[in-house]
């Protein structure tokens, strides 16, 4: 039981090593409540964190989701506007090509029609403010037609003759002509120059022109400017973003920043790679690009030049601070709701384990305690397979007067006392070692050289497999109770078995007999003329006569003989397993050799001795009185005789 408990309960590692147990064991039962619930709590605030930290990332992707269909909206919003703010302005020069009017102009060049044809070009410029000037510029490069837009006013001014100039050598007059009947040309959206030196404030500034063919010839231009300051507005102008407007430089054209737009031709103005340097791979190659706060679209297709012009968009930050904010405060309420759900949830998941906690530390106690009893008050020891001692309880040790560190790693050897026969051991061996229990008493030696009886229960205990690993013995002391059971079988003179024993022997023998047909014969001894002994030399050495005489009587007879005192100066040996024959000369020696034996004081004493073998369905009383006439036939004999009974 000790051993059971010992290596099942107390090797429990909940028990032993478990750090929370050990630290709880200053708590009070109700304590273990908050233990547990501080426990499940956090992980609840765990799982709150883990829960918020999800949705914040899945509302993240959210955003960006939402912000590229935004940002691809307004893209596609913006190029149609931009599309079609390009065509009606051609739409305008093609008017001007397909009237009557020119045609009449270019066939007569007369006054009255140039007339028709200002009509035509004031209407024209009059309805699209936007429109800065509209000009018909002849085969040989001189303005045939001129209506300009007084800067920010309405009003229209007409030029005339003298104002006309040769425009031959300019870029756009070069350009336009070169190209084919309703094709348009495109400049670049530029600043205006007004006398070699950007006009300020700003005036961004495009141009759209188309070649006159008349009549299989060409005959000239057209060419309208284009402040683009509106179109600008609304290209640029966004809720969400911010917009940039650049070209395949990574010039800014426009920026959100209008102090940083045009670095094409302001000095000290940053271009677009200063912002987002990972645009520079990618303005070459004309494609559109996007990353998480970044989509650049392309808008080379809508015009016929080779500025290829990009409008960017890169989320506002207060639209992404107001986005994230929400996103925040979603993931704060789901922590909070969590967290509050978790509350009482770690208070009643708490219940259980808590209790058990409780019951586990009362049964850890009760445990400790009776384990305690126990080492105290039962001897017990453990061996390996080998019968090394690998752990004894204190009362072990109390009873055999050992230190622990005397007998740990010694056998049980240590302890045998020189009266246990191999036989016994090898029994014992034989039982345990078939995994079976072996019970038993045994006298054994202590430190001191006295001798000690246990009766102990040897049990072998075993592994997963089943392969014994180590025995354990549960002992208990039998000392006293061997003493008593000695001394009623014992003479308390001579020391060796009293009548009472021999009458049990004789019975045992009978028995053995009866069963197994084992012979045994009386051996009856009587000292002769013994009551001049204690005439002569006193009782006392009458006494000490008898106590030699009972300790010949166990050197001349074998162990398992039985000798006793069958009363006064009578003896009786039971030979077991022996013949007649044999009894006769094992009291034939004993006879012989108490007669040479000096007796002080009394010098020599003899003996008579009468042997009977027990026979077949005989009484005891029957063999014993047999013993007892071959006893007084050798008294008669003469005395110092053996005599035996034939049957
Ligand atoms: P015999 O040869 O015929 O046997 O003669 P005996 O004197 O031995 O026989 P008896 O039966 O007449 O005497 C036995 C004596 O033994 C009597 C008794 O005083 C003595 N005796 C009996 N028990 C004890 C004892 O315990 N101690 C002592 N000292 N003497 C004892
Ligand atoms: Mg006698
Ligand atoms: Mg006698």
């Amino acid at each position: 039981m000790y051993y059971y408990w010992k290596n099942t309960v107390i090797n429990l590692p909940i028990i032993r090593k478990g750090n929370i147990i050990l630290k709880l064991n200053n708590f009070s039962k109700n304590k273990y409540y908050l233990q547990f619930a501080g426990y499940f709590l956090i992980f609840g605030i765990i799982v709150a964190i883990f829960t918020s930290f999800i949705n914040y990332k899945l509302k993240y992707s959210d955003i960006a989701k939402e912000l590229n269909t935004k940002a691809n909206a307004e893209a596609d919003f913006k190029k149609n506007y931009l599309d079609n703010y390009i065509k009606q302005i051609e739409l305008m020069l093609s008017s001007i090509v397909r009237n009557e009017i020119t045609k009449e102009y270019i066939d007569s060049k007369s006054d009255s029609d140039l007339e028709n044809l200002y009509n035509l070009f004031y209407s024209l410029i009059y309805s699209n403010s936007d429109l800065m000037q509209l000009r018909l510029i002849d085969q040989d490069g001189i303005e045939a037609v001129r209506i300009d837009r007084e800067k920010q006013s309405p009003d229209l001014k007409i030029i005339l003759n003298e104002n006309l100039q040769d425009k031959s050598s300019r870029y756009y007059f070069k350009e336009a002509s070169q190209i084919r009947g309703g094709d348009f040309w495109h400049s670049r959206i530029d600043l205006n120059v007004e006398h070699g030196k950007i006009e300020v404030p700003l005036r961004p500034t495009f141009r759209v022109a188309t070649p006159l063919i008349l009549n299989n010839q060409f005959q000239g231009i057209l060419i309208a400017n284009v402040l683009m300051d509106n179109l600008l507005d609304v290209l640029t102008n966004s809720i969400n973003f911010n917009v940039y407007l650049i070209d395949k430089d990574g010039e800014i054209i426009i920026s959100p920043d209008h102090e940083e737009s045009w670095s094409r031709y302001l000095e000290n103005r940053p271009t677009i790679f200063e912002y987002f340097p990972q645009l520079a791979d990618h303005l070459q190659i004309n494609e559109d690009y996007r990353d998480s706060k970044l989509f650049m679209f392309s808008y080379a297709s809508l015009f016929r030049n080779n500025e290829e012009l990009k409008i960017l968009f890169t989320p506002k930050t207060e639209v992404i601070g107001e986005m994230e904010k929400n996103n925040t405060s979603t993931a704060a309420i789901i922590a909070l709701i969590v967290l509050i759900v978790s509350i009482p949830l770690s208070w009643v998941a708490s219940i259980i384990p808590s209790r058990l906690q409780a019951a586990l530390l009362t049964t850890y106690d009760e445990i400790s305690k009776y384990t305690k009893i126990i080492d105290r008050n039962i001897p017990t020891s453990r061996t390996d397979t080998e019968g090394v001692i690998t752990d004894v309880s204190s009362r072990f040790l109390d009873i055999t007067g050992y230190a622990k560190e005397e007998i740990i790693g010694k056998t049980h050897n240590l302890l045998r006392h020189p009266e246990t026969d191999d036989k016994h051991y090898e029994e014992l061996w034989l039982t345990i070692s078939q995994g079976l229990v072996w019970s038993g008493e045994m006298k054994e030696l202590r430190k001191d050289g006295s001798s000690f009886w246990i009766k102990q229960t040897i049990t072998p205990e075993f592994d997963n497999k089943g392969e014994i690993i180590a025995y354990t013995s549960i002992a208990q002391d039998i000392t006293e109770k061997k003493m008593v059971e000695e001394m009623s079988i014992t003479d308390s003179l001579t020391q060796i078995y009293n009548r009472h024993k021999l009458d049990d022997a004789i019975k045992h023998e009978v028995n053995r007999f009866n069963r197994y047909r084992t012979n045994f014969c009386a051996i009856l001894i009587d000292i002769d003329h013994f009551k001049m002994v204690n005439d002569n030399y006193g009782h006392q050495a009458g006494d000490d006569v008898l106590v030699k005489l009972a300790s010949m009587m166990k050197e001349n007879t074998r162990e398992t003989d039985v000798c006793g005192r069958w009363g006064g100066e009578e003896f009786l040996i039971i030979a077991v397993e022996a013949e007649l024959a044999n009894a006769h000369a094992m009291a034939e020696k004993l006879r012989k050799n108490v007669e040479d034996e000096e007796f002080p004081p009394v010098k020599n004493i003899t003996i008579s001795i009468g042997v009977a073998q027990y026979q077949y369905g005989e009484t005891i009383a029957h063999f014993i009185n047999r013993a007892d006439d071959a006893l007084y036939q050798a008294k008669d004999a003469g005395r110092n005789k053996v005599v035996i009974s034939e049957v």
